[in-house]
C-alpha cells in the first residue's frame, strides 16, 4: 500500500516529527517509548544527477553524518577525474566543515564545490559565513556563472535562473516516501533488493523520458543542445526507514 510522507494509518503511533535543522548536527540516538513498530535503523542516502538519474545509494546506520556522507562520496567518486564540479547536499556546509577538519577538503577542493540545495538553503543560518560564501546554490554576484544563468521571458526581459535542478534528490525522496511503510517492515535482504530494483526501474524510466523528449526536440528544431541534461552536478539526500 502506498503511503505518502507524513500520512499514517489509524493504528500506527504518531511519527516522530523531524524538527532537526539541516545545518545542525543530528543527535545519534532517538529513544522510543514502545516497541510495537520497528525502530528506525537505516538512513538511506542517494546520489542522483539533476535530470533524476540515480547514480548510487547507500544505507547508513541510524543517521547520516557528515563523515558518512564524505565516505560515501569518496567511494562513489574515488578519483579526481570522476568527481562532479558541484555536489548539492541539504547540509553541505556541515559536510564541508567536516571535510576541512579531517583534511579531505584538500583533494575535494581541486575538483568540486559543495552547495546546499535551493529548498534547504533558505533554512540555513544567515550568520554562517562559510555557508553563505561557499555553499550558496545561486549566488547573484557573478561568482558562479555555471550555477546561475540569465534567460529571457517571452517579452524579452532578462531574469536569473538556476542552471541545474538542485532538488532532484528531494524529488526522488518524495517519491520513495510513498514506499516507506513497506520498506520499514522488510528484512535487510528484501529491503536492499526492493530499493535497488525500484531505483533501477525509476532510472530506466527517467532515461526513457529524456530520450523521448530529446528525439521530439531534435525532430522539431534539429537542435538537441540542452543544459538540463548536463550531469556535472550531483545531488545527495537522505531518506529514513
Ligand atoms: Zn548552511
Amino acid at each position: 500500500m502506498l503511503q505518502r510522507p507524513g500520512e499514517r494509518l489509524p493504528w500506527e503511533p504518531a511519527a516522530q516529527s523531524n524538527t532537526q535543522p539541516h545545518d545542525e548536527p543530528m543527535p545519534e540516538v532517538q529513544r522510543k517509548s514502545n516497541y510495537f513498530t520497528p525502530n528506525r535503523f537505516y538512513c538511506t542516502e542517494t546520489i542522483c544527477a539533476p535530470c533524476g538519474v540515480v547514480i548510487a545509494w547507500a544505507k547508513f546506520a541510524r543517521a547520516e553524518s557528515p563523515t558518512n556522507i564524505l565516505e560515501f562520496l569518496a567511494s562513489v567518486y574515488p578519483t579526481e577525474e570522476s568527481r562532479p564540479a558541484y555536489i548539492c547536499i541539504d547540509k553541505a556546509c556541515l559536510v564541508m566543515h567536516t571535510s576541512v577538519i579531517n583534511g579531505s577538503w584538500e583533494t575535494w577542493k581541486k575538483t568540486s564545490r559543495l552547495i546546499v540545495d535551493t529548498y534547504h538553503y533558505i533554512t540555513h543560518s544567515i550568520d554562517d559565513y562559510l555557508c553563505k560564501k561557499w555553499c550558496n546554490p545561486a549566488p547573484l554576484d557573478g561568482s558562479a556563472p555555471n550555477l546561475v544563468i540569465v534567460v529571457h521571458d517571452k517579452d524579452g526581459n532578462p531574469y536569473y535562473k538556476c542552471a541545474f535542478n538542485t532538488q532532484a534528490c528531494e524529488q526522488l525522496n518524495a517519491w520513495l516516501g510513498g514506499f516507506e511503510s513497506m520498506l520499514r517492515k522488510m528484512t535487510q535482504g528484501n529491503f536492499d533488493w526492493f530499493l535497488h530494483a525500484m531505483l533501477f526501474y525509476h532510472t530506466q524510466k527517467v532515461i526513457e523520458r529524456q530520450q523521448k523528449s530529446s528525439s521530439q526536440k531534435g525532430s522539431s528544431d534539429g537542435d538537441s543542445d540542452d543544459s538540463d541534461s548536463d550531469d556535472s552536478d550531483s545531488d545527495g539526500s537522505e531518506q529514513e526507514f
